[in-house]
């Protein structure tokens, strides 16, 4: 290392969000894609926008020159960024390169699929699987990351470049599909003597600093538990400390709790560790003397403005421990948090008030990061204004009306297990038999049709005043009319109304219920171009008014076979919103349980036969520590029984979860004891099958059979092999055939053409088993 280094800064984040203020990325990725603008004006649009970020940041508070910058841009993902730092190619995409070897690997090409996605850590952003296999290339195969470097200082900025670290980056990795059974960290070696290169080019090109990120050392979620991940770890990080030409290095480790890995990792000779003390907790009898510990103090997860009292406590706690420096930081990348309050309004003019006092979101969490910065520069008398101030919103937002409402709070002290429970499946699957007349692999979607332009166009010119609230629900009726025309067409048995007249899945019911907010602009990258505006749930939560009956009884009234209601479990609006951090998730989870319960209660009094509470999320907020399982599966799974547990036997209550590890959350599916369950498999080519067999799940299930994410038909044949895979693990007779996930994001020429080879596969497959109507 050379011997000119630079002080870690006291003042830093994680990572800035990508997608742009205005979500430029996303334009730009998505006029890219569909051959309206071409690579140049992608890499131009990217680095202009990478350019406004790092301003940005500079003009609230962090400096331009002494690597306060995290520097993590993406076009796609960071997890892809990282494999094709390494090369780390399958093979099926070779003889691509570039842009276009890149945009295969996130979302596949006419001739391949792409990688597969999943969710990272226990947020709602989703990163592209690596494949590693015994002989997938492992080496420093593109130095983009020095390129961009460079870049940034002719611009005027020497930033910290950020990496996905070598041990998460393998122990996120699956094995190659050819060797199912290799364990990609078996690779660990050639990996680190990659990072080894991308370090030398990165301190060649000047680079003071580089942030390596691992996050795997706070979650037993992954593969290997956390406590071997740690021993892995401090072999990592004194081979790539040992090595001379390279910056000084930052590991992070958000999300979670890696304080036990801490000391051991102070010894490796790097220069700087982070821990997340909002999730984790600063680390326990370690010998920090020789690194600096930077502080995940300030919430980059949820939204909410800090308790500058509290996070004062912690850095002085931090004070004590003996490290070199103490620097504060956000506890993870602001990537899930939306760019700034100032972009928002709310019409009614005292929650508006409310809002901006009570929130924080990136830009307003860079300056808190910035006056506590201050405070460990200059001492903390220097911030007793801000201190004082927060603490009075917080005693503020603490007594405004609507936060605690004693109505909400009386009916939820007074649940009892009996709220929870139902008839026995045996007995309910012999009434809705009864009821419902469904054929043997019967078919279904998993709610949403596709959102076209004219259906946005028609919801925004409501939003401006410009389409009168009836005539937008006439066209939403219309739509909704069409879609139910179209099951019926293609021949489906179990349809549903399309879910036309919901922006999201979330928000929809967020705007319907007391005690949430929603957000204009509060835009947070979900995967790729895709983003989504999470609401922010301030209030004790009820439920004013029905809030689908109209919409699904009407499309009951179209058809005689048999309409799903559509509604979003507890969970999931919590995992997609922006919770409340003054109430256990559990209480807040039973407040919407509550809500959701009237409306099934509802639903079924007109007459709907099948009930969806979708719970995708349900796997997402599983704590990473194990020892939080427990606790975590009860509240979640009591306050989905909570909401589906009132209807009678012959009402069928499905539900739909969206991906396909679901080993560690096997006992709460089972414990939803939802009638039929959906799941994402065609990816894993219904891997999923046997195994929730296996694990004794013995209830309806309907692995799904095409890949909604990707754009591409499955064929016919495709589509009848993935069935008759699922239909030999488990008996036909509760074995359903429907996609992965709701079609919202597909175009209609895809959609009928996918749901006619699914139903033509269907019938293929119920007559080669002779499985009679
Ligand atoms: N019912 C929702 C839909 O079809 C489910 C979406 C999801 O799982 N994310 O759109
Ligand atoms: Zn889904």
């Amino acid at each position: 290392m050379s011997a000119a280094t630079t002080q870690f800064p006291t003042a830093t984040i994680l990572a800035y969000p990508r997608i742009g203020r205005q979500r430029q990325l996303k334009r730009a990725l998505e006029a890219y894609w569909a051959g309206r603008s071409s690579e140049t004006e992608l890499l131009e649009a990217a680095s202009k926008l990478r350019q406004e970020n790092l301003a940005r940041l500079v003009e609230l508070g962090l400096d331009a020159s002494d690597a306060s910058l995290a520097d993590a841009p993406s076009f796609y993902d960071q997890v892809l960024d990282a494999t094709v730092l390494l090369g780390a190619i399958p093979p099926r995409f070779a003889g691509r390169q570039g842009l276009d070897l890149y945009f295969a690997l996130a979302r596949g090409d006419e001739k391949v699929g792409p990688e597969e996605m999943t969710k990272w850590f226990d947020t709602n952003y989703h990163y592209l699987v690596p494949e590693i296999g015994p002989d997938t290339p492992l080496r420093f195969a593109d130095d983009a990351v020095t390129r961009k470097f460079v870049q940034a200082r002719q611009w005027g900025y020497v930033t910290r470049p950020v990496l996905v670290g070598p041990l998460t980056y393998l122990a996120l990795a699956k094995a190659d599909p050819a060797t199912p059974d290799f364990d990609p960290l078996t690779r660990l070696d050639e990996a680190v003597a990659a990072y080894e290169q991308a370090l030398a080019s990165l301190h060649e090109a000047g680079a003071p600093w580089v942030q390596l990120d691992e996050p795997a050392l706070t979650s037993d979620n992954l593969s290997h538990p956390r406590a071997e991940l740690a021993k892995l770890a401090v072999g990592v990080y004194e081979r790539l400390a040992k090595a001379t030409n390279r910056p000084q290095i930052l590991v992070t480790t958000p999300y979670g709790d890696a304080s036990q890995a801490v000391g051991a990792l102070a010894k490796t000779g790097v220069e700087a560790i982070h821990v997340d003390t909002l999730r984790g907790s600063l680390p326990k009898d370690a010998d920090l003397s020789g690194v600096t510990l930077v502080v995940g103090a300030v919430d980059g997860r949820y939204i909410w403005r800090a308790d500058l009292a509290a996070l004062r406590q912690t850095l002085t706690a931090a004070q004590a421990l003996g490290a070199t420096k103490v620097a504060v930081a956000t506890s993870n990348s602001l990537q899930h948090v939306p760019h700034d309050t100032a972009l928002e309004t709310w019409d009614d003019p005292t929650l508006n008030e409310n809002l901006h006092a009570w929130l924080a979101f990136a830009d307003q969490k860079v300056q808190e990061v910035v006056t506590l910065a201050r405070g460990l520069d200059e001492g903390w008398e220097a911030i007793d204004g801000e201190v004082a101030e927060a603490t009075r919103v917080l005693e503020q937002r603490a007594a405004a009306p609507g936060v605690v409402r004693p109505e909400v709070r009386s009916r939820t002290a007074a649940l009892t297990d009996a709220d929870r429970a139902r008839e026995p499946y045996l007995e309910r699957e012999a009434a809705q038999a009864q009821r419902l007349h469904l054929p043997p692999l019967p078919t279904t979607t998993i709610g949403s049709f596709p959102q076209t332009t004219e259906i946005r166009k028609a919801r925004a010119a409501n939003a401006r005043g410009e389409l009168s609230d009836a005539d937008y629900q006439e066209r939403m009726r219309e739509e909704i009319a069409a879609v139910i025309k179209l099951q019926e067409e293609l021949g489906l048995d179990v349809l549903v109304h399309g879910e036309a007249e919901r922006n999201d899945m979330v928000q929809y019911f967020a705007e319907l219920l007391d005690g949430f907010a929603a957000t204009r602009n509060g835009w947070v990258q979900s995967y790729g171009s895709r983003c989504t505006r999470p609401s922010i749930l301030w209030g004790d939560v009820s439920r004013p008014a029905a809030m689908t009956v109209g919409w699904s009884s009407y499309a009951q009234s179209l058809t005689d076979k048999p309409v799903k209601g559509m509604l979003t479990g507890p969970v999931t609006i919590i995992a997609w919103s922006f919770p409340r951090n003054d109430l256990p998730l559990g209480e807040i989870a039973d407040q919407i349980g509550l809500a959701l319960r009237d409306e099934v209660s509802d639903l079924e009094a007109a007459g709907i036969g099948a009930i969806q509470v979708d719970e995708p999320a349900l796997r997402e907020l599983l704590p990473l520590d194990a020892e939080r399982h427990a606790d975590y599966l009860d509240w979640s799974v009591g306050s989905f029984r909570l909401a589906t547990s009132c209807v009678r036997p012959d009402t069928q209550i499905h539900t739909h979860l969206c991906y396909s590890e679901f080993g560690q959350i096997i006992d709460a599916i089972k414990g939803l004891d939802a009638d039929v369950t959906s799941i994402e498999a065609a990816r894993s080519k219904m891997e999923v099958v046997p195994e929730l067999a296996e694990a004794g799940f013995d209830h309806g299930i309907g692995p799904g059979v095409w890949d909604i994410h990707a754009p591409r038909v499955p064929s016919q044949e495709e589509l009848a092999q993935l069935i008759g895979l699922a239909a030999d693990a488990v008996p036909v007779s509760r074995l359903w055939v429907n996609p992965d996930c709701g079609l919202k994001t597909r175009g209609y020429a895809e959609t009928k053409a996918s749901l006619e080879n699914l139903v033509a596969a269907t019938r293929q497959v119920r007559a080669e088993r002779e499985l009679n109507n």
